[in-house]
């Protein structure tokens, strides 16, 4: 009897690949191994065994595996069932869903580029005489293709000897080419040396009696001492002296006092790490646990509505504990831009060595290293904090997934596929794992509520801020009068400016948020009225003073700025709107004496600099901080005691169903970021349109007149949660077989499943990299069979593939598009 090998390739095609495999192989095979396989005319892929039998292919000659790679399998059945169901219900291909699950250090293939690691200490004796060849080859070439390492060794297969070599850290994957490790440097004080010395120390605190503003600072240092052994931050010993930096730094000038920094790691924790802290709940905390713990009777899923502050990690973790009673792993959830440090101090201090963090900033190896963790059930990896790729992780025996910021989009990939939202992803994985999932929100989508609403999800929520804190105190503030009466300097109103000026003076920090970056968005000839534009996209190129470019924020184009219009030859040109820089550049000129920090795009985008603003601002090295909506993400810092908004308008008016929704979450998250002990935080909103309704329910945080309105408002409209849609967008270069292909794709959409589509329409930027855009919104009602109409789009699909002046168009399908 003939034996055959299905095996799922890490590529877009729909179908399975057979291969002939021997009696043993398939004896020895399981799902989920990973197999060597040889396609095309000369490529070599790493597969995934899906299933054997003995049926060949009709249509081609089964070609024979290379190698089996794996002892058993690296993936296990969940995961493959989870897959299955992210491809078929993303449309997309199990491959697709494949090549975005697996670390790449697990899907070597012949065009993989591998390098030398040259941070590893390579004992020649130890390579065996094939390894030994790629790695003195490797001297001499700094890259090689897979391919090429065939040629080299004279052997056809070399995908387990790239591997052992892998392993041994003697070769790196091309990919892997940024920086390894960051340390965070944190600063902090202590006595002089001299002053050990009792008599020395005797006569310093005498000669000090006449500056008591330093002899504030010493005591204070030894009140400090007297607390805990531990280094003392200078941050720490400002607040406690309550003095300020430069008489601290003044000491340290005369010795008395002297600086040191320590190397903290925020990643890796090698020393045993000791749970160290109990947490107790307080009442609310307590009884939105006992809420949830009492819903997961019912209902799987349950949302947990909690004020910002309000404490919802704390529940998490009590909720995190009891999984890991019951001996099952707990999978926490965050977008990927607030998986700070934070959060894993927090749970670590709590959980210890038993908390592992998967993110795709770190290196192939830390992601591999948690994947075989995780795939051991291994006592590091039994709580998993990560972005949504760790949804992906070989969870066995999963308990608990927590969704946190649950209402975040950033959850959903938008590229490439497969464009899975990872809330829903988790909800289901969870389900797959009988295992509970709590999703949290001080601002939860309108789809959650309304399941909690429908009674689909259970519902706790927490009205009070943690150590009653009270919730801070929204202010808008009117800019079109504040302009008309002059009453503006830059762009801060007189309210802002004179209370970004107060916080200074009493020392507190304050955050000011502007969602948009760079310096301004628009440069015009103010004689014939031209805009610069991208040639790749349609929009205006950016300003970035930093740089003196012009910038593309869709595709990366950029250009110096011009000296004239590129139109007229008009030397007159004028910067319109502004962005995060343009912010910076004012504070510099209105607060000259503050340290004014950046947070966007364009200052986080090495693996750790996001992590060493946090520190900066946390240590209060800053005492502004300006950002876009990453500044809106979770943060906890003690000190902020204002937030300002410099213009709400623009969020408001943003062409998507959701914008209302989202400038609520955004402006409800940022000001939470306001006041977070005892002093009651405040937060000025600017804007042009202050009896906007959402503006209103942000400052009566009236979360539920605000779902009330955006739901009747999408029953209106028909938009989610009341139907679903699948947005199909339709690329090409050129604009009339664009046109003409997209008008015969909806057309047919139309024949077939009727009323529900919308479109061909243009995006708001139609033009991307050059290539035009059109979408395809298609409805369906809650009711109709979602997978039926899936297929009906997918059998359009093929006839129009089947066209042939329609070949170059690509077609993006996304489905639940947010
Ligand atoms: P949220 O995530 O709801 O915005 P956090 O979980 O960040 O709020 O909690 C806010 C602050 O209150 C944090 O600094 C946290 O350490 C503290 N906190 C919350 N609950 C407790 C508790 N039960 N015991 C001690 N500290 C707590
Ligand atoms: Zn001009
Ligand atoms: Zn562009």
């Amino acid at each position: 009897m003939p034996y055959f090998l299905d095996v799922v390739l890490p590529i877009p095609l729909e179908r399975l690949f057979t291969y002939r495999i021997s009696k043993q192989e398939a004896d020895f095979l399981d799902a989920g191994m990973r197999v060597a396989v040889p396609f095309g005319k000369s490529k070599i892929y790493t597969a995934l065994a899906y299933n054997v039998h003995s049926n060949a292919p009709l249509a081609y000659e089964a070609k024979e595996i290379y190698q089996i790679l794996d002892e058993g399998p690296l993936v296990n059945k969940f995961q493959l069932k989870h897959w299955e169901w992210i491809a078929q219900y993303y449309m997309c291909t199990l491959g697709e869903v494949v090549r975005s699950a697996l670390p790449s250090a697990f899907l070597l293939e012949s065009e993989t580029l591998v390098l030398l690691n040259k941070n590893a200490l390579v004992d020649e004796l130890d390579l065996k005489d094939d390894e030994f060849l790629v790695y003195e080859a490797l001297q001499h070439q700094t890259v090689l293709k897979i391919g090429e390492i065939s040629g080299i060794v004279d052997k056809k297969n070399v995908l387990p000897l790239v591997n052992r070599l892998v392993q041994k850290g003697v070769v790196l994957q091309k990919e892997e080419l940024y920086e390894q490790y960051i340390p965070k440097l944190v600063r902090y004080v202590k006595l002089g040396e001299e002053f050990h010395d009792e008599t020395k120390l005797e006569e310093l605190l005498h000669a000090l009696s006449r500056a008591p503003k330093q002899s504030q600072v010493v005591l204070s240092l030894f009140q400090l001492q007297a607390k805990s052994k531990k280094p003392i931050p200078i941050a720490d010993l400002e607040k406690e002296s309550g003095s300020s930096r430069a008489v601290i730094k003044a000491l340290i000038d005369k010795s008395i006092l002297e600086e040191y920094h320590i190397r903290t790691d925020r990643v890796k924790f090698d020393e045993e790490l000791k749970p160290e802290e109990t947490i107790s709940l307080n009442p609310y905390q307590a009884k939105a646990f006992d809420d949830i713990t009492e819903s997961f009777t019912k209902s799987k899923v349950a949302l947990l509505h909690g004020v910002t502050s309000s404490g919802k990690t704390e529940v998490y973790i009590k909720l995190i504990e009891q999984s890991l009673e019951q001996g099952k792993q707990a999978l926490y959830l965050l977008p990927e831009i607030a998986l700070t440090s934070q959060l894993i101090g927090r749970l670590r201090s709590y959980f210890g060595n038993k908390v592992a963090v998967y993110h795709s900033k770190y290196s192939i190896h830390e992601r591999v290293e948690v994947w075989n963790n995780v795939k051991d059930n291994s006592d590091k990896a039994q709580i998993v904090i990560g972005a949504r790729s760790s949804l992906f992780l070989p969870f066995s025996n999963l308990g608990l997934v927590v969704v946190d910021e649950e209402h975040e989009n950033s959850f959903k990939q938008f590229d490439p596929a497969p464009r899975y939202h990872a809330r829903d992803a988790a909800i289901v994985l969870a389900s797959f794992h009988k295992a509970h999932c709590v999703l949290g929100s001080a601002t939860p989508s309108i789809e959650s509520m309304n399941n909690a609403k429908k009674k689909k999800y259970g519902y706790a929520s927490i009205q009070n801020r943690y150590g009653d804190v009270l919730m801070p105190d929204i202010t808008l503030v009117d800019i079109k009068e504040a302009t008309r009466k002059k009453r503006m300097k830059g762009r801060f109103s007189e309210t802002l400016f004179n209370a970004v000026a107060e916080a200074l003076e009493e020392g507190e920090q304050v955050i000011l948020f502007q969602n948009r970056r760079g310096f301004a968005p628009i440069i015009e000839c103010t004689t014939c009225g031209n805009v610069t534009q991208c040639p790749n996209c349609d929009v205006s190129l950016t300003y970035h003073q930093y740089k003196n470019q012009l910038r593309c924020h869709y595709c990366g184009y950029h250009m110096a700025l011009q000296q004239g219009c590129l139109a007229c030859g008009s030397p007159t040109l004028d910067k319109k709107g502004f962005g995060t820089e343009q912010i910076q550049e004012e504070l510099k000129e209105l607060f000259p004496e503050a340290n004014v920090g950046r947070m966007d795009l364009d200052t986080t985008r090495g693996k750790y600099a996001y992590e060493k603003i946090i520190t900066a601002f946390e240590q209060q090295e800053m005492d502004i901080l300006v950002g876009t909506q990453m500044v809106t993400k979770g943060l906890d810092f003690r000190n902020v005691s204002l937030v300002g908004i410099m213009n709400a308008d623009s969020l408001l008016n943003f062409p998507d169903y959701r914008a209302h929704e989202r400038s609520f979450q955004m402006l409800t998250q940022v000001a939470g970021r306001a006041g977070r002990t005892k002093k009651r935080g405040k937060v000025l909103i600017q804007t042009y349109n202050p009896y906007h309704q959402i503006l209103q329910q942000v400052t009566t945080n009236d979360y539920d007149k605000m779902f009330e309105e955006q739901y009747y408002e999408r029953e209106q409209f028909k938009y989610p949660p009341l139907v679903r849609i699948i947005k199909l967008t339709l690329k090409d270069k050129d604009y009339n077989k664009l046109n003409e292909a997209s008008q015969w794709f909806a057309s047919s959409l139309q024949n077939v499943l009727g009323q529900q589509i919308l479109g061909p329409e243009y995006p708001p930027v139609a033009r991307i990299r050059r290539d035009y855009l059109k979408n395809i919104l298609i409805k369906t009602s809650r009711t109709q069979s979602i997978s039926q109409t899936k297929n009906s789009i997918k059998r359009i699909e093929k006839s129009f593939n089947a066209i042939s002046k329609y070949k170059s168009v690509r077609l993006v399908y996304n489905v639940d598009h947010i």
